[in-house]
């Protein structure tokens, strides 16, 4: 018998914000533990909350990008546990009525897109951190009451690698909104996995297993591959699956049964009596879809579309956003949007890496790189000497045509003298000259650079190699 995989992700994401979600408290990672808290997220008797209008707007913005709606009622409720890194004993989430729900990301998967629809996306708070130590543990409250949106999918991906590809694009859309850093050595980024498999054919899901608790989307995709393969072993030779919460041992490359998984019961959910549901106003809602920007998939296809470039160039601009602008502004109108694409990617690239600059930092307006393009499409300039030109450009901010001015650096093309050029240099090298006329083709390269050199790099390249030729007789 066939199996195949069923899996749906949840997704952590811990929100950029300046404060945590229900208390003035810092949002900072990395402070000494236990400084940046107070009677709030302690969860000290006889506090009240006040929400975070900016988690507020980026959970709405964050719905928007995922394609989710955004309902005019959403409320908060008390998931109800006791864990040592859980001062209140309660997580405060939203449980039937989330912030946003029902959208879908599409994301590119092998040759083609993929679509996995996303049942909610809703705002609730992160907990502490414990340690353990040698012989006692410690809890850092720092995270505690920390934004954190919960990017819940339907079970719509069937396989290892899909879940990853869906993982990258979901980073680069929060990433993209400003949403959050999504810096997974900062743990910004947890992820739990629901995997489950049933014969094909089947409609009716097995049943479900969740790994919890995973910080790297490639730890993601070798749990879920795993743990197929160990889901349909079991099937395969007679045995039951039941439904429970496992554990991936990233060192091993194993996953171990934690407990059998807790339903929502278990939680004894309720509304929170201390907050007042939020009720986003349309023009609320109007601002901040206002802000909804181009999403990276989107922005891939248009740039390939516009401006003929291949996928990987437009790949690297989805990825550097700031330079992704930019290109657009100098690639505007280019005749060779192709050029501009290669002289933003290596050589402004390597100068703001060198400089340890921003696109922001730099000097010459971005157009000026689409006229440098020109005056080497245009002859007035060979490739060699249009280098020397772009690092003037980079140091001082004026424009190519100003710096080929100043400094003479018009290529020539004059064929009187550039025929001067090339008389010098055969004479100077009757060798080679000779060599040239006895059938070595070689030897052309070599005065052919002489003359290059002769006119400190200025001459035109194609006319100098021609002139040579019917200098020689050939
Ligand atoms: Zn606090």
């Amino acid at each position: 018998m066939e199996y195949e995989a069923v899996i749906g992700l949840e997704t952590h994401v811990q929100l950029r914000t300046r404060t945590k979600m229900w208390c003035g408290c810092a949002n900072e990672y990395g402070a000494e533990a236990n400084t940046n808290v107070c009677p709030v997220c302690l969860g000290l008797p006889g506090v009240l909350p006040v929400p975070n209008a900016e988690a507020l707007r980026k959970t709405a913005l964050t719905g928007m990008l995922l394609n989710c709606d955004v309902p005019s009622y959403a409320k908060w409720d008390r998931k109800n546990y006791f864990y040592p890194d859980n001062p209140k004993n309660y997580q405060l989430t939203q449980l039937d009525f989330p912030s946003t729900i029902e959208g879908f990301v599409d994301f590119e998967f092998g040759e083609g897109t993929e679509r996995v629809r996303i049942n909610r996306a809703h705002l609730e708070e992160d907990v502490g951190k414990s340690t353990h130590f040698a012989d006692h543990s410690g809890v850092d409250f720092n995270r505690a009451g920390v934004p954190l949106l919960e990017i819940v999918t339907e079970p719509d991906l069937t396989g290892a690698d899909m879940a990853y590809e869906y993982l990258n694009a979901l980073k680069a859309i929060l990433e993209y909104g400003g949403v959050s850093d999504c810096d997974m050595e900062k743990g910004q980024v947890r992820c739990d996995v629901n995997i489950s498999v049933r014969p094909i054919g089947q409609t009716e899901l097995g049943e479900k297993i969740e790994i919890k608790n995973m910080n790297s989307f490639s730890g993601v995709r070798r749990a879920a591959g795993y743990e197929i393969e160990r889901q349909i072993g079991v099937l395969r030779e007679g045995g039951t699956l039941v439904q429970e919460t496992r554990r991936w041992d990233d060192a091993v490359g194993i996953t171990e049964s934690m407990r059998t998984k807790e339903d929502a019961h278990d939680y004894r959910y309720f509304p929170d009596p201390d907050l007042m549901p939020h009720t986003p106003s349309e023009e609320w809602l109007a601002e901040v879809r206002a802000s909804v920007m181009e999403l990276p998939l989107a922005r891939k296809r248009r740039l390939m579309a516009d401006f003929q470039l291949p996928a990987s160039d437009a790949e690297v601009f989805v990825g550097d956003a700031a330079l992704g602008d930019y290109f657009e502004v100098a690639a505007n109108g280019a005749k060779n949007p192709k050029a501009v694409a290669n002289w933003v990617m290596n050589n402004l690239q390597a100068k703001l890496v060198e400089t340890g600059g921003s696109v922001a930092d730099v000097k010459f307006e971005a157009s000026a790189i689409g006229e440098l393009v020109g005056l080497i499409e245009g002859g007035q300039i060979n490739s060699k000497i249009a280098q020397d030109v772009f690092v003037k450009m980079f140091e001082s901010g004026k424009s190519p045509a100003a710096i080929v001015e100043e400094k003479g650096l018009s290529q020539v093309s004059d064929s009187g003298e550039l025929e001067a050029f090339c008389n010098e240099a055969i004479e100077a090298n009757p060798g080679p000259a000779e060599d040239f006329r006895n059938g070595k083709e070689t030897a052309l390269n070599f005065l052919k650079g002489q003359v290059m050199k002769a006119s400190r790099g200025k001459a035109n390249p194609q006319m100098v190699g021609e002139l040579l030729k019917n200098i020689l007789g050939s």
